[in-house]
Parts: C-alpha cells; structure tokens; sequence
C-alpha cells in the first residue's frame, strides 16, 4: 500500500484525484447529514449550512493549497497508519494517510494522532513475528493474522 501510494502520489494527476475525492466526500456526507437534519432537527439547518459554508471554503483552501505545494511523498511528508481495535474508525482495515506538513494539519483533526500506529512499524513487527510464528503449529490462524491481531489492528 505504501509503494502504491507513493507511485500514486508522483503522479500529476495526484492532486486533482485527491482534492476531487475529497469534495465528492465532503457533498456526500453534507447531503446525508442534511437530509437527517430537515427530518428531526430542522431548526439546526440555518447553524449547519453556515458550519459547511466554511467547511466547503477550507476543502478549497486545501486543494489550492495542494497544487501550490505539492511534496514528495517522503516519510517527512505523510504519515502512513493504522487505528488499531477497540479505538478504530471503522470496523475493518484501513490505513490512513496523513499531510504532515504543518500549514496542512490546519485540515485534518490531530484528536486521532494519539491512537495512530505508523505502518512502518507494523512492518517491522510482522517482520519480526516472520520468523517465531511462522513455526507455531498450533494456531490455525496464519501467523500474519495473528500479528494483527495482537497490535490489534483486526480481531
Ligand atoms: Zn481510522
């Protein structure tokens, strides 16, 4: 995942696949919560157009932004994770991929920082867990699985 996303990211078409994934994203997720919101709070709407008003504004910052500066994808650059279980995001195996930059952390939440296990070192631990799992016969989960599960990034 992490050479497909650096193959990704040097490519020209990068930002533009990135920042339109984004707004198709965002328009998505503001369609929902609205049509949720004209249902059971509609009194809420006026508060949350202004709050999308601004949001909509900053997904157009960052794709400026973007195109102006756009890094290498170095492992100053992003910041390549796992949440592991219980703390996850979602319910299955997601890596995240994260700006570091600090005129781009003004876009993203750092409230999941603390719970984000760099993929380098799961790299590192399933190299590690290679070699004496690989002989544990008496699991009949593959050893791979079993790394996984004991950094808790699946159950
Ligand atoms: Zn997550």
């Amino acid at each position: 995942m992490i050479v497909h996303f650096r193959d990704f990211w040097s490519r020209p078409e990068s930002i533009n696949k990135v920042t339109g994934w984004l707004k198709i994203a965002v328009e998505r997720r503001a369609s929902a919560v609205r049509a949720s919101l004209e249902s059971h709070a509609p009194d809420k709407m006026d508060e949350f157009d202004a709050v999308m008003k601004e949001v909509f504004a900053s997904s157009e910052k960052f794709a400026n932004d973007l195109h102006l500066q756009h890094h290498p994808a170095d492992d100053k650059t992003f910041l390549l994770g796992f949440h592991p279980a219980p703390e996850a995001s979602i319910g299955y195996l997601h890596m995240h991929v994260i700006l570091m930059h600090p005129e781009f952390r003004q876009f993203s939440t750092e409230v999941h920082d603390w719970k984000t296990v760099p993929a380098q070192a799961v790299i590192e631990a399933i190299e590690e867990d290679a070699v004496t799992r690989r002989c544990d016969t008496r699991s009949t989960k593959p050893w791979w699985r079993r790394t996984l599960t004991s950094l808790g990034l699946v159950l």
